[in-house]
């Protein structure tokens, strides 16, 4: 589930184990799930989230994994970034959390050559 906590003295949505009922604290140890059909179409009416140590249980519990369809939660803003029209410098200035620049390795990786440093800015042609 999503809830809202107090993080680092804000309000922050967070994400919750439908399994074992503790906070997912990165969103690589995630999943969130829904339940299909036997055609594969999604059925049901929300999300679930586990970690993904609790995925198994989770499904063999509801049905099995027959029924259930998962994701890695890293996907899921970016899923949701592109269907909700998400422009993140705006979203990130909108939040207080200043323009969005990806990390420096990010950056690198953007540029196809893993070693070497992000560029300055203004050295990108
Ligand atoms: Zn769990």
């Amino acid at each position: 589930m999503l809830k809202m906590e107090l993080v680092e003295g804000r309000y922050a949505p967070v994400v919750i184990c439908d399994w074992c009922g503790r906070l997912i604290d990165h969103a690589d140890r995630g999943n969130y799930e829904y339940e299909v059909a036997e055609d594969g179409r999604p059925i049901g009416d929300r999300l679930f989230f586990t970690h993904t140590e609790c995925c198994q249980a989770f499904e063999e519990a509801r049905g099995g994994p027959g029924h259930w369809r998962m994701d890695d939660l890293r996907c899921l803003p970016l899923q949701l970034g592109v269907v909700l029209g998400i422009d993140w410098d705006e979203a990130a200035a909108q939040c207080g959390l200043g323009p969005y620049t990806p990390a420096p390795a990010a950056r690198t990786r953007q540029r196809g050559e893993e070693n070497e440093p992000a560029p300055e800015l203004g050295e990108i042609d």
